[in-house]
Formats: C-alpha cells, structure tokens, sequence
C-alpha cells in the first residue's frame, strides 16, 4: 500500500483520551454523544454535555483534534449545572410565550437550582401563583422535545437578533471578559436556538453547554418570586428575578423539597420564638441578640461543659476586654486586613481612638508576652469565652448564624516549631470529641492554603504550616478536602465541617497555624539551648461563635434538645389540685439533685392540655402524678416521642434513669 494513502486516513483520526487515562481512536469529526455511545449504553442516555480539553461543550460539538474528552453526567455537580441552566433557558421561552412583550436579561445556574431575570411589559410584577403557569408551559416545552441548536454569529448579526431585547442589545455591546459567562469568548458571539413548531425558534444568547433537547429536563420547581437590580446596581431597572430548582430526577427533587420543607420546620429562628430561646429586639439593633431563660439555660449547659473539657485539657483561662486603643489592631495587622469587618473606631481621651474587638487573638498574646516565657510553659493554652463584634452589612445578618455581636469559645495555643505537629494532632481529636458529644456525628476536614497575593508570610513557614495540617488530618480517618487559596492571610487551616440530622454542611471548628502574629508581636521564649526563639501560634475556635453553634443546634435536633442540653428536663403535672404538694416534692428532689424540672399546677389548665403544652415545649420528659402515685412514692412517666405514657414508675427509678442520660450526653 502507498504510504501516501496510510497517511491520509491516518489525518482522519483523532486520539481520544478519557478522564480514567484510557485512549481511543475515532474519525476527526467524532461527537461526544458518540464517544459516549461507543462506550456503552448508559453513558451515552446519562450523558448531558462535555468537556473537551477542559472546555465545556455541547455533545453534538463535532471534534477534530487529539483531545482529552470527559463526559459530563446529570447526576454530577457539573451536569447539574448544566441542567439548570438549560431549564432557565425553558423558563425564558415559557415566560416570553405567556407574557408577549417580556424582556428578558441573564438566567444562569446557581447552588441547587438557577433564576432568571426578566422585565414584563408595562412594569407589570409577577405574583407567586404565576409560577404555577409558568411551570405548566415550562412542562409542556419538555414534552415537546425541542433541541437546544448553537450557532456563532458576529457581532452585528448578534445586535439584529436580539434586536426587541435591550438587555441582550447592552451584553453584546459590552462584550469584555466579565460578560463570556453569557456570549462566546471573543468576537464570536453564541446563540442557541430552540427550534418549535409553527413558531420561530426561541433563541437566546448564551456561550452554553446545553442539554441536548428539552426531554432531559422535567424535573424542576419554581421557588419564588423577587425583585433585582439589573446588573446588581440600584439606578438600573428592577428586574423581576425567579428562581427554581432543578434536578437530575423526580426522586432527587422531592428530597431537594423535603430537605427544604425540613430546613423551614427547623429553622432556628421560628423555633427561637417557640421555645422562647432568644430574640434580637429592634431597640438593640440588627444581629445583636438576647437570651432568653431558656435559651440561656442551654447555652450555660454548653459553656459549662466545654471550660470542663478545656480544664482537662490542659487549658488556662483568661478574660480580656471588648475594646481597645487601636494601636493594639495596627500591630496586628487586623485594620489593615480585616477593617472592613470591623465596626468604626469612637474616639475617648483627646483623640485616642478605640475599637471594639473583632478578634480575641491580640490580647491573648499580650497576656503571653507579659513575661519572658521558658520552653518549659510550652505549649501553654490561653482560653476565653471572648465576646467579639463584627460589622456585617444588615443584608447578611441572619438569626444566630451570622451576626453582629458573638462569644467565641477560642483559645490560643503557644507552642514550639518542633510541637506543633503534636500540638495539632490533639487538638483536632479534642475538637471531634468534643463536637460528637453535641451529637454531630458526620464529618470532614477541609484544608485551606495560601490565599496568593492576599497574604503574608513566607512560602518556607506556609508549607511548613500546611505539611502539619495536612498530617494532623490524615490521622483522623475523616475524609480531607481540599480548599486551595483559602486560608486566612495569617496562617493555613483546617475546618471542621458537619453534616447535620437533614444532611447539610455546616463549618464548624477551625484550626489555624499563625507563624505572623507571633513575628508582628516579637513573641519569644527562652529555648533548651538558652537562646531565645520564636514561637508557633494555633488560633482554634471549636464552637467558633456560641450563637451560631446554638442555631446549629436548634436546627440539627429540631427544637428537642437530648436531655443533658434541653433547658427544662422533667415537667411535673399533678392531676389535681390535691396533687400539687406531692406534686412540688417530686419537682424539690429532681432540682435537688441536680436536674432541671418545673412544676405547671392544675388551676393553669386541664390535665390534656397541659400535657399538649410540655410536649409543643419539646419537654423530654412530662412526668404526671394522681391519687396512687401520691400513695406509692410513684411518677406517670410520658418519655418525648412515645405516646406510650410508663405508669407507677419508682421516683428513685426514674431520678436513676435521668441522671444516666445526662452522665451519657443522652
Ligand atoms: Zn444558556
Ligand atoms: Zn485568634
């Protein structure tokens, strides 16, 4: 054979490599859907899009090039993405179908689900029960099966397009990088196109990928309705935005909903003012709260428990106050990184500005810097409950979790370079221990590194600080994420991160190595060798802030503290009034011994709804007493969750019972 001819076709092939390093070989012109056909059945039905080179693509995106190709699947992060977004693309066309006139300006997919912004004619406002239109028109457009068709036209074609739609109009005249999440890179602007029957196509500007055609979609809702500047900037037009979410399959949307549904039943909150836990009152100002008895007395059970476990732990306590001059954040550092979370300075004494602190750590190294400390002391453990305040803008308050005025349960850990790999290793078991007996059984490590260009520090001390980390984690037998970049400026971390009893992720407890603070505060200590050096600082907050670990809490058991926590543990309910004194005798002994336990009498209400009241009250335990219990030293006992009331239960058995919960952090 010409060696001519052998290599024609030789051109004509393309080598194909597949995310697990396997190679193929195909004929240049080769489609993703293809690839994924000639790999087998189910890949090629799972299959939503591509990615070709590490670039996104549609599957009928033909290939002409050795190219690494990975098929992007629905029950993925990424095919997920792609999608939502393509179910906003559906939701546009549903919108301008039902509302002739309807402009509309960017949909793209976000976290669980996707929006679009549109703008209705005459300023017209859509109202909730639209969506459930909407959402009809959006599943007929499903069913009809329309195939989402790219094309790459030049500018000016572009402008003709989109001509009746304005906000298309100003994306393609300002095309610059921030916009190639909705046009195509460069001067190729892309379009997709629906085609329907009888109907032009429904075509929007968009760089994709796509699904193929509206049949792989269905399995979405409409949430809400809300009002957006357009492009974020409030002397533009208010766009109205809707948002919905949507999902690989029925079943991963009902769980979506159910979650949501759980989310709002548990929402820390509605169950603040249920449980009468706390409140943030107008008069104080936004993210600042009170505690109320009950809420106070959970929160007392917590703190109580966690200075034991620091107290065992080797711990020393300390206290320091909330403002300082502000010299003290200037050498810090924190008013040069962190003056923006901070609140502004007042000014006392002829000019002398302060702050209100936003952090514990300076002060603690004032307390370690206070004498010439020996590698004897090391590795020495400051604790405080510290009250901090941080300036967040009034749009991101939100409940307990993130507020304006917070207690973190932080320590600072002064420590030799040679015991910080040690050092670390316990205090990561210390913090899971301790976060399991708060019930939080499920979870994984994320490890921050360097955030380049942000921070300070060199490249020697930061991998030395993550290399520590890095072992430290590995150790647990939990699995570690990694988060490049996004450490503090200050130092490399480890996060906590749980899941809680309806399967969100929460950032609980960090880690972090500092070799900064202690260099800006010339920390020393006096070595074996009698020479002096410096030493390592560990900030660790377990808890992190005490508010947001409660709203934790709340949201995790729904309101039913387990009973070592809940801040009434046994509600007494004599029958009748002639019940009362035996009664208050049983609420004395419990108190006596150490529970929590009140008395409601019988003039407060009937026995029923007494009883209806302990339990909305989420009451572990609601224990009832008549006529026989009075006479055998007995208790009715209604355990939380049983409707199978115990009666004739020995006071000393259940004073036994109780007191091996608590013991159990039952
Ligand atoms: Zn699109
Ligand atoms: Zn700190």
């Amino acid at each position: 054979m010409p060696t001519g001819i052998v290599a024609a076709e030789m051109a004509d092939r393309i080598k194909i490599t597949l995310p697990d390093g396997s190679q193929r070989e195909y004929e240049s012109g080769t489609t993703p859907a293809e690839i994924a056909a000639s790999i087998g059945k189910g890949l090629a039905k799972a299959a939503l899009a591509a990615k070709v080179d590490g670039e996104w693509a549609d599957l009928d995106r033909a290939i002409d090039h050795d190219a690494t190709v990975a098929i992007v699947t629905a029950d993925s992060d990424e095919g997920r993405h792609v999608l939502r977004h393509s179910t906003a693309h559906v939701m546009a066309q549903a919108v301008t179908d039902l509302y002739p006139g309807a402009k509309y300006a960017i949909g793209p997919a976000i976290a669980d689900g996707f929006y679009y912004d549109f703008e209705l004619p005459d300023g017209a406002h859509f109202a909730e029960d639209d969506l459930a239109r909407i959402e009809a028109r959006m599943q007929e457009i499903v069913a009809a099966d329309q195939r989402f068709e790219r094309e790459e036209v030049d500018r000016d074609a572009g402008l003709a397009l989109f001509a009746d739609q304005p906000y298309k109009v100003e994306i393609i005249e300002r095309v610059d990088p921030e916009d190639s999440s909705e046009v195509g890179e460069g001067q190729v602007i892309s379009v997709y196109r629906n085609p329907r029957d009888g109907d032009g196509p429904f075509v929007d500007l968009c760089r994709g990928p796509h699904v193929p055609s509206t049949k792989r979609l269905g399995a979405f809702k409409l949430t809400k309705v809300a009002g957006a500047y357009w492009r974020g900037d409030e002397h533009r037009p208010m766009l109205q935005r809707i948002y919905g979410t949507a999902w690989e399959s029925k079943a991963a949307l009902d769980a979506h909903l159910h979650q949501l549904e759980e989310a709002e039943r548990r929402d820390h909150r509605k169950l603040g003012v249920e449980l009468d836990l706390f409140s943030f009152p107008p008069e104080i100002g936004s993210g600042l709260a009170v505690w109320h008895p009950k809420g106070g007395t959970v929160r007392r059970v917590m703190e109580d428990y966690s200075r034991q476990r620091h107290e065992q732990g080797g711990y020393e306590f300390v206290n320091s106050p909330h403002i300082t001059k502000e010299d003290l954040f200037q050498t810090s550092g924190h008013l040069e990184w962190f003056a923006e979370g901070m609140f502004p300075p007042m000014e006392l004494d002829e000019g002398t500005r302060y702050y209100l602190k936003p952090m514990n750590c300076p002060f603690h190294i004032l307390i370690y810097r206070h004498t010439l400390r020996s590698y004897r002391e090391l590795p020495l453990r400051l604790f405080e409950f510290g009250s901090v305040y941080r300036y967040e803008r009034s749009g991101v308050v939100h409940g307990l979790t993130r507020v304006r005025g917070m207690t973190q349960d932080d320590a600072h850990i002064f420590c030799t370079k040679e015991q910080m790999p040690d050092e670390l290793h316990s205090l990561l078991e210390f913090v899971l221990s301790l976060l399991r007996d708060f019930g939080l059984e499920d979870f994984y490590l994320e490890l921050s590194t360097k955030p380049e260009g942000k921070a300070i520090g060199s490249d020697a001390d930061w991998a030395e600080g993550t290399e520590a980390l890095r072992r430290a984690a590995d150790a647990m037998d939990l699995e570690v994420v990694m988060d490049e970049g996004g450490g503090a400026f200050y130092g490399p971390k480890i996060s906590v991160q749980a899941r809680d009893a309806i399967g969100r992720t929460w950032q609980l407890s960090t880690l972090q190595v500092d070799f900064q603070l202690p260099q800006r505060f010339e920390l020393e200590y006096v070595g074996t060798d009698n020479e002096r050096h410096q030493p390592i600082m560990i900030h660790r907050a377990l808890f992190g802030a005490i508010e947001r670990f409660f709203a934790i809490l709340v949201e995790h058991y729904a309101g039913a503290f387990p009973t070592w926590l809940a801040p009434v543990q046994a509600t007494v309910l004599p029958v009748a009034d002639r019940h009362d004194a035996y009664a208050f005798r049983i609420v004395d002994r419990l108190k006596a011994e150490g529970f929590r336990a009140e008395l409601v009498d019988a003039a407060a209400d009937s026995l029923g709804a007494r009883v209806r009241r302990a339990k909305q009250e989420k009451v572990p335990y609601v224990l009832v007493v008549g006529d026989e219990d009075a006479d055998a030293g007995t208790v009715g006992v209604n355990r939380r969750g049983s409707d199978q009331p115990e009666r004739g239960v020995a006071v000393d058995e259940f004073v036994a019972q109780l007191a091996g919960e608590v013991a159990e952090k039952a």
